[in-house]
């Protein structure tokens, strides 16, 4: 039976990751109702944080999903020097591009991030959305939990292909011309190896190294990066060939292939280890503009990483992407509510 979430809510936001929390508390701040859905069993999306415990060896805290993120862009720049004020986030380095620009991170982890501004927001985990229908006056978003969410806006911030099957579910028509250009939009693939170490690694200060290598992309230890004080944990990230090619292919052997070719920079044996699948890790093409509406049959906004202006490939400037693609959306929405006031 389908049980009902009386409250109504103005504004529904499809993804409890950094995109969905940014455009959810710019919104609340202005007054607006907002409630985030995310199929997660914790926020953040790729903002991703985890902890393997091995009484042996004390637990390894792991950033496995975004390792850090730059800025080009002043205004997400004064976002960025307060939370720098606020003790979320921290310079690491300036040593992990090839420019030199500065280089930032979670204090406590990047899921941290997500963590701060998930403070004050209604959010609803584990909730996966499985169809939107458009009742005349209202958004009703059905969900795998049989719970029912209302709104009268909706916006959408999971990856452009989840966002666009879960329309097609729905059967929300989209004009063919928009339709064409958000089926552009693709994602690289990355498989990502979280291994708790004996021993400190070798990986050179800061603690992360990008590689030139065809299969490994990026390696990096979370106990020198400083948020896996107790463990010698380490992230490894394929290249988007090699997770292609091995993407079904079993855990075991993807790690042994990987650390194989990270054996310079380990001196240990590994204790313990996950492979997490990233269908979906940052965009190969992006939509060409920061945000997309669609006016009928209600309104609905679509933002995230994939919703950018710039070519830009840089892998750090993916979380920029995100945040540009928030604001702009949010602002967006603020207009058109003080429009129709
Ligand atoms: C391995 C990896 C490495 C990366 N490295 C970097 C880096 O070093 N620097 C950098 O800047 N960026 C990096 N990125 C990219 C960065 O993490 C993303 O650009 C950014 O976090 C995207 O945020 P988002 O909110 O737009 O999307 P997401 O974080 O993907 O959030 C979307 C949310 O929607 C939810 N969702 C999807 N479908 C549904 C549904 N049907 N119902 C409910 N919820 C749903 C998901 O659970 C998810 O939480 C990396 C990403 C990965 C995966």
């Amino acid at each position: 039976m389908i049980s009902t979430n009386n409250q109504q809510k103005s504004f529904l936001i499809i993804g409890g990751g950094i995109t969905g929390l940014m455009a959810g508390t710019i919104l609340q701040r202005h007054g607006i109702n907002v409630t985030i859905l995310d199929k997660g069993r914790g926020i953040g999306g790729r903002l991703a944080t985890r902890r393997i415990r091995q009484p042996s060896s004390g637990q390894g805290i792991f950033d496995y999903g975004a390792q850090f993120f730059t800025v080009s862009d002043p205004t997400f720049q004064l976002w960025v020097d307060q939370w720098v004020q606020q003790g979320i986030i921290t310079p690491w380095s300036n040593q992990l591009t090839e420019t030199g620009t500065i280089c930032y991170r979670g204090c406590d982890s990047n899921r941290s991030i997500a963590q701060y501004l998930a403070q004050n927001l209604e959010i609803h985990t584990q909730t996966r959305v499985t169809k939107i229908v458009w009742d005349g006056s209202q958004w009703r978003v059905e969900t795998e939990q049989e719970k029912l969410f209302y709104g009268t806006r909706l916006i959408l911030t999971p990856p452009v292909p989840q966002s666009l099957a879960l329309l097609e579910d729905s059967a929300i028509a989209i004009p063919s011309l928009l339709k064409h250009r958000l089926a552009q939009v693709s994602y690289h693939p990355c498989l990502s190896v979280l291994a708790l170490l004996d021993h400190k690694s070798l990986i050179p200060e800061p603690g992360g190294l990008r590689l030139k290598d065809a299969s490994l992309a990026w390696i990096a230890s979370n106990y020198q990066k400083g948020i896996s004080p107790e463990g010698f944990a380490i992230t490894l990230h394929s290249t988007p060939e090699f997770s292609q090619a091995y993407w079904d292919v079993d855990n075991e052997v993807v790690v042994e292939k990987l650390l194989k070719i990270a054996s310079p920079w380990l001196n240990a044996s590994v204790i313990d280890y996950q492979v997490h699948r990233w269908r979906y890790s940052h965009p190969k093409t992006v939509y060409g503009d920061l945000y997309l509406v669609l006016e009928e049959p209600g309104l609905l906004i679509m933002a995230g990483d994939g919703f950018s202006t710039t070519k830009a490939q840089d892998i750090s400037l993916n979380l920029e992407k995100s945040m540009l693609s928030a604001l702009a959306a949010s602002h967006y929405c603020l207009n058109l509510e003080a429009n129709t006031l």
